[in-house]
């Protein structure tokens, strides 16, 4: 069958998803030899497929541009998603922060669930296909659109469709089959594109001492950018010293908005909290206090009742506080390292990059699509789902469900009736 009624680019969450409602002849595509690899290792193989939140929740955590999600989230919320996944015989629970997870913690069964659906509802999944071009045409004369797509040229062959789904990912962890070619699709149709760089990555910072201590983690820590005219708020959670600099969850956090401003600059300043709870103001109270009480003891032997003691250590010398006893520390030195503890400043000079980002910021760009439908404004017939759109949320099951209900928005959009043929 060389002529569909929908072709679908990428059989990962969100194209299945398209090929679960899809009507009429439908073809999935996928470059690698199984659908869904990167489905299969997210939550680390459990799959953290949603979190417990109505719509508005969930774009809450998507940034200024998260009204565009508002038609596809309205229609499948995080409810909606787990009652569809139950009709496909898979249940899932609520962890007590609010991810869900499949019950059975496999990712592999909410793959197959996928599968299985998208092929009772008849569709034809081909792997080891990857799609090369799309074929555009002028469009007629008549509504908005100045083109049109007529199919897609692949590894195997021309196929032919009267509608496409661009749901072929990001640019991350192209192991598990999104390599930018979705991009590079859309780029080569016309589209406009926000540049993408990694998303949810660890962050490599120009100073050096975070590897002298990597694998330390602050539990109670906390992150912010020091940028002008950026948002100041401190991101809490563990903050991990790794050998390139900085990673865990506020870290990953801000590494999209950082990887971006790294488009036009060497370095972005941020801030890290040892224990985000405590200004400097409380940390220099808490030295004073040692000072009254353990004055003969040395700083950094103090610090390690708080803080790792390698971290305490380091610290110390950063403020110049080395094995200082409190009672002989300055006035200036104990500011110093209690600006330190509270407030340190590093420079980000990269995150870690596609091979190690969870996912994408930017991709096809929101003005280029409907957001009722995710149809392409331009490009008649032409749909975008998932994460080649510009559009990226944090850990905590956020991306799957826009993979999720931009896939059903897509594949219900194509059911709509075509006006201008
Ligand atoms: C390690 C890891 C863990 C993650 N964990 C979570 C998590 O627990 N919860 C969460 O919400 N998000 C998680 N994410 C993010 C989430 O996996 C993605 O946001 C989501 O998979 C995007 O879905 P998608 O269908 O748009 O793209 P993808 O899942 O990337 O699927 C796109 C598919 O298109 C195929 N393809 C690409 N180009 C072509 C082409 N030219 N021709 C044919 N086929 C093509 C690819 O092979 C791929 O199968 C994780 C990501 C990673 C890397």
């Amino acid at each position: 069958m060389n002529n569909s009624d929908t072709l679908i680019i990428g059989g990962g969450p969100a194209g299945l998803t398209a090929a679960c409602f899809t009507r009429g002849r439908t073809v999935v595509l996928d470059r690698l030899s199984a659908p869904a690899r990167k489905l299969l290792a997210t939550g680390g193989g459990r799959c953290n497929l949603t979190y417990d939140t109505d719509a508005a929740g969930i774009m809450g955590r998507f940034g200024p541009q998260a009204r565009f999600m508002a038609p596809a989230l309205h229609a499948f919320p995080p409810a909606a998603i787990r009652a569809f996944f139950l009709g496909l015989g898979l249940e899932t629970a609520v962890e007590p922060d609010g991810c869900v997870f499949p019950v059975s913690q496999k990712a592999a069964d909410v793959v197959q669930a996928l599968v299985r659906a998208a092929r009772a509802n008849g569709a034809d999944l081909r792997c080891g296909v990857r799609a090369t071009r799309l074929v555009v045409e002028p469009a007629g004369a008549g509504g908005g659109a100045t083109a049109r797509v007529i199919g897609v040229e692949t590894t195997h062959g021309l196929l032919h469709a009267r509608r496409v789904i661009l749901a072929a990912g990001g640019q991350s962890y192209p192991s598990l089959g999104s390599d930018g070619s979705g991009f590079a699709l859309a780029r080569a149709a016309g589209l406009a594109l926000t540049t993408p760089v990694p998303a949810l990555a660890g962050l490599v910072t120009r100073e050096s001492w975070p590897g002298t201590l990597a694998g330390i983690v602050l539990e109670q820590g906390g992150l912010r950018l020091d940028v002008k005219g950026a948002s100041k708020r401190l991101l809490t959670g563990p903050v991990l010293l790794t050998h390139k600099g900085l990673s865990g969850p506020p870290a990953l956090a801000l590494a999209g908005e950082i990887a971006a401003r790294l488009l036009t600059g060497p370095e972005v300043p941020v801030r890290v909290s040892f224990i985000a709870a405590r200004s400097a103001a409380d940390w220099l109270a808490l030295f004073e206090a040692w000072r009254q009480q353990h004055g003969g003891r040395a700083l950094h032997n103090l610090l390690a009742g708080e803080l790792p003691r390698a971290l305490a250590t380091a610290l110390c010398a950063l403020s110049g506080a080395a094995e200082i006893a409190v009672a002989r520390a300055k006035r200036g030195t104990l500011e110093t390292l209690a600006a330190s503890c509270a407030d340190l400043p590093l420079h980000c000079v990269a995150t870690e990059g596609w091979e190690r980002a969870m996912a994408t910021r930017g991709g096809v760009a929101l003005s280029e699509l409907d957001p009722k439908t995710l149809a392409c404004r331009r490009i008649e017939g032409l749909f975008c789902a998932g994460e080649v759109v510009d559009l990226d949320g944090p850990c905590g099951g956020y991306n799957l469900t826009w993979a999720f209900a931009s896939g059903r928005l897509a594949a219900v959009g194509t059911e709509k009736p075509q006006i201008d043929e």
